[in-house]
């Protein structure tokens, strides 16, 4: 198994490091190979995703990758600021499949913003189409519109291979859970969420062991904080996709948690946690690493086949929070503040 490690900036080296640990343990038949990205790629070689890292990527069977970004870049042209390096490998790599699973671990149920009762035990998937939609159709542009002054404008746009292949990820990983499918578009609307519901219904008919449903995206906007355990895997669009999982993230209260995997048509991915290079706690020994070791596990079993390996990683996860052990940004009164190493060690002696 090759994987690239690209733990790029602020606390990415951090709990990157801490996620190799956990996978060293397993003693599986590993290679690892580092390349910089972001900032840090900008820095070796002028380009945030520079060739050789590109290359590196390309040939690894996944990416283990931390997060970009600086404010010292931000005067950059576009082309050159960190966050260009994930466009960019998510181009060249085909990564059409965003999955974010939200889960609340019962010990960490106080720290949402909801009730506790409202979110422990909330287990869920979304699954968003990733190279599509309105963030990629054209036309799009600004122009003129004489009295009116400018008008901008962007373009929807799915067709049915792109729908068929997202809807596939989805009741896959469903099959795999709980075995219910939530589609969710603006079909009341849009034609484009019309052709969206169309497609993946027809596709529902080769997944009989699941059970499909459909949901408009406002109305799904209100469950998800009214009623988010309901749910099992969502699948929905990229501008549909980008505002709910974030919505759903902030339903367990620790963005420090969060894992993500981006997936393409050969299962090859991008594994890294939803939040970024928190510069303001970087080489302060602060940053939880569990989303990073927990995008470690994700990796081993989407793309590596080693899911045995994944729920050993998870298991133990849950054994150092029900331990108490806690970074700063999930601690509590009467738990115990552990720093990104301690916390990373006792995932490793768990295992
Ligand atoms: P952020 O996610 O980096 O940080 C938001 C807040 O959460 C900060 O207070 C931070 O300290 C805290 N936080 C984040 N991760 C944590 C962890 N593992 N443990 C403990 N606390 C954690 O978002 P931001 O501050 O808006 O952005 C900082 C930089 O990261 C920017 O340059 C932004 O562009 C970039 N960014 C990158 C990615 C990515 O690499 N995928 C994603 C989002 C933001």
């Amino acid at each position: 198994m090759k994987i690239a490690v690209l733990p790029g900036d602020g606390i990415g080296r951090e709990i990157v490091s801490q996620a190799l640990a956990v996978l060293n343990k397993l003693g599986l038949p590993m290679e690892t190979a580092e390349a910089p990205v972001g900032g840090a790629g900008y820095e070796a070689a002028g380009d945030p995703l520079p060739e050789h890292t590109l290359a590196l990527a390309k040939a690894a069977d996944a990416i283990l990758f931390g997060a970009v970004g600086d404010a010292r870049y931000d005067t950059l042209p576009r082309a050159k600021r960190p966050e260009q390096a994930i466009l960019g490998l998510r181009k060249a790599l085909g990564l059409f499949a965003n999955l974010r699973p939200a889960q609340v671990y019962a010990e960490l149920a106080g720290a949402s913003a909801l009730r506790p009762e409202v979110v422990a035990g909330l287990d869920m998937l979304i699954v968003r189409e990733l190279t599509g939609d309105i963030y990629f159709g054209q036309p799009r542009g600004m122009r003129d519109a004489g009295a009116n002054g400018r008008e901008g404008f962007d373009t929807m746009h799915y067709n049915e291979a792109e729908i068929r292949r997202i809807a596939k990820v989805a009741f896959d990983a469903a099959r795999k859970r709980s075995k219910r499918v939530c589609s969710v578009d603006k079909a009341n609307v849009l034609e484009t969420s019309q052709l969206w519901r169309e497609v993946v219904t027809a596709e529902a008919k080769n997944w009989p062991d699941i059970e499909l449903s459909h949901m408009y995206v406002d109305n799904c906007a209100m469950q998800l904080v009214k009623h988010p355990k309901q749910f099992d895997v969502i699948v929905t669009g990229n501008l549909f996709g980008d505002i709910l999982s974030d919505e759903a993230s902030m339903l367990t209260g620790s963005i420090g948690m969060l894992p993500s995997a981006s997936l393409n048509a050969q299962g090859r991915g991008l594994y890294e946690p939803i939040h970024g290079s928190a510069p303001d706690i970087a080489g302060k020994g602060l940053a939880n690493p569990l989303a990073t070791i927990l995008s470690a596990a994700m990796m081993l079993r989407y793309s590596l086949g080693q899911a045995a390996a994944a729920d050993r990683i998870e298991a133990a996860v849950k054994a150092v929070l029900r331990q108490g052990l806690r970074t700063a940004d999930i601690y509590t009164e009467g738990t115990r503040k552990v720093g990104t190493e301690e916390m990373g060690a006792a995932v490793v002696d768990r295992l």
